[in-house]
């Protein structure tokens, strides 16, 4: 088969034969299964608007069906019985086998989520480590641990919940499915994982991978489709027992009411509008260098972002200017282009709601620092291409308190520590802030203080495998990833007691 050339990179084989199928169909029970009622939707590459596959769109019979198989193998396939070894050799496999492929899932990523492939490549690696890691993680734990108590012989007993639901964003495909299957597959749990319909590819080739390299049939099962049909089919279904939805407040609320409706446990990994308060101390090139990778990483659609920059007034101006100037020599390009450092949004329904804010956001009294707006890019017509924008003024404008999920960064002058610290807080939402500043001290107190379950010092989006990460407020409910505590989430114990 001839391979085409995008950006100057030719697709790897492999890319070119998992993409020339004529639909990619659902993997429920290590079959590829087609929507009952013949239903597809193409998913594109952002970067040239072409369409890249035709993917089934899952009906709610199908979902039944999906959640059905992982029931059939949390019973029959001895999956949640094997000891946590025997079980951690298939999750090694698999962790090994997407790093023999890590190229194949990197070009696909790249492609289909629009993500510059030097990062889509990281995502990759974060997958192989997140698998090695709860695997790892799992070894170690006592599933029977006794209780010291008076009178009583007690212990706590673990097992692992069953078929458990994951709904997934565009953003980072294929790293959130290995947060979601890795702790839950560690601990004995099967999978039904619903990508986003803009980004299934990556997830469907990992459930290939896994019926290549002989994780049971029905522990992985994925279901590409539309929100409002296949994730809300999921997230209705009674026999589930656990959920995670990561994806925006909107549909978190959504998912959560039906979820609350079957008493079905949920945990929802939600939206940002991280700040970063810079103190007068900081070296001025450094942070505003780190500030302006950090709001183009992945084109500002991370939901852990700077998007609110603070800065103390002594030092305003000069930050300001420093950091228009890195922002402007940004080189945005076709996401497998080698020199590019920011690729497109994932989709004009993105591209939209980016430039809209801009709009609305200078509407209502923001002073536009940096103009942003649409970005061309020879030869790619079709794509989905922003530059980054600076907006400046008062808090309460929407652009300051909405998530806009694009390179858009607000601006404010603080006074002192304490209105720093004020300011980060004042946002509905909590997932993650950065302080910066060379006195160690103040940076360690500011971090503790944000009300936001992370607090970064001198840098901004790190995320580290056995550091819980998870949102409070409009960011999050129940949940927290990458760390211990998540593992846990995928146990229920039982209390067993006898009076002596
Ligand atoms: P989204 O909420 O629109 O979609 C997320 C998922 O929900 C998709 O798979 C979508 O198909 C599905 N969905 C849509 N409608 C549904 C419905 N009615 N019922 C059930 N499922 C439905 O979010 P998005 O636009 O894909 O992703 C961006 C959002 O995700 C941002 O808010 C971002 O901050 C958030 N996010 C959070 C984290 C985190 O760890 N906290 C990580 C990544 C992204």
């Amino acid at each position: 088969m001839s391979t085409r050339t995008i950006a100057g990179q030719a697709l790897l084989p492999e890319v070119e034969a998992f993409l020339s199928k004529d639909i990619h169909g659902a993997a429920i029970g290590g079959r590829e299964v087609f929507a009952s009622n013949g239903d597809t939707f193409d998913t594109h590459d952002p970067g040239t608007g072409e369409t890249l596959a035709t993917v089934a769109n899952m009906q709610p019979d199908d979902v039944e069906q999906a959640v059905a198989a992982a029931q059939e193998a949390f019973d029959k396939a001895d999956w949640a019985r094997l000891p946590a070894n025997e079980r951690g050799v298939h999750l090694m496999r698999l962790a090994d086998a997407v790093e023999q492929h890590r190229l194949v899932i990197t070009q696909i990523e790249s492609l289909d989520c629009g993500k510059i492939a030097a990062q889509a490549e990281e995502d990759v690696q974060n997958f192989i480590d997140t698998i090695r890691y709860f695997c790892n993680l799992a070894q170690g734990l006592s599933l029977d641990t006794a209780i010291p108590v008076a009178g009583h012989e007690a212990s706590v007993v673990r097992h692992a919940w069953g078929p458990c639901g994951f709904i997934v964003p565009w953003n980072f495909p294929f790293l959130l499915c290995g947060w979601g299957i890795g702790p839950a597959m560690a601990a004995g749990n099967t999978c039904v994982v619903k990508p986003a319909e803009d980004t299934p590819l990556s997830t469907l080739y990992v459930a290939h991978l896994a019926k290549e390299i002989g994780i049971p049939d029905g522990v992985i099962n994925v279901i590409p489709g539309v929100g409002e049909v296949t994730g809300a089919a999921l997230s209705k279904n009674r026999n589930l027992r656990r959920m995670s939805f990561t994806g925006s407040p909107e549909v978190g609320r959504m998912v959560a009411r039906e979820c609350g409706q079957n008493l079905i446990p949920v945990k929802l990994e939600l939206g940002g509008k991280g700040a970063a308060v810079v103190f007068d101390d900081v070296d001025i090139p450094d942070a505003a260098d780190k500030l302006a990778q950090a709001i183009t990483f992945h084109t500002g659609q991370v939901c852990c972002d700077a998007t609110r920059w603070l800065v103390q007034k002594s030092i305003y101006d000069d930050f300001v200017n420093t950091a228009v100037e890195r922002l402007k020599a940004v080189q945005i390009g076709h996401p497998l282009g080698q020199a590019t450092q920011m690729g497109p949004v994932v989709s004009d329904t993105q591209h939209k709601r980016v430039l809209g804010y801009l709009e609305k956001g200078t509407a209502a009294g923001a002073e536009t620092v940096l103009a942003g707006g649409a970005a061309k890019v020879e030869g790619c017509d079709g794509g989905h291409y922003v530059k980054p924008a600076l907006l400046a003024g008062t808090l309460d404008n929407l652009a300051a308190r909405e998530e806009i999920f694009g390179p858009v960064a607000y601006l404010a002058p603080f006074s002192d520590e304490s209105e720093g610290i004020r300011l980060a807080n004042d946002t509905d939402y909590g997932l993650a802030n950065s302080v910066w500043s060379s006195d160690l001290a103040r940076c360690k107190r500011v971090a503790s203080l944000f009300e936001a379950g992370n607090g970064w010092i001198n840098s901004h989006n790190v995320v580290v495998h056995g550091v819980p990460y998870a949102g409070v407020k409009k960011s999050g409910m129940g949940g927290g990833v990458v760390s211990l505590e998540t593992l846990l989430d995928y146990y229920r114990s039982i209390s067993v007691i006898r009076p002596l």
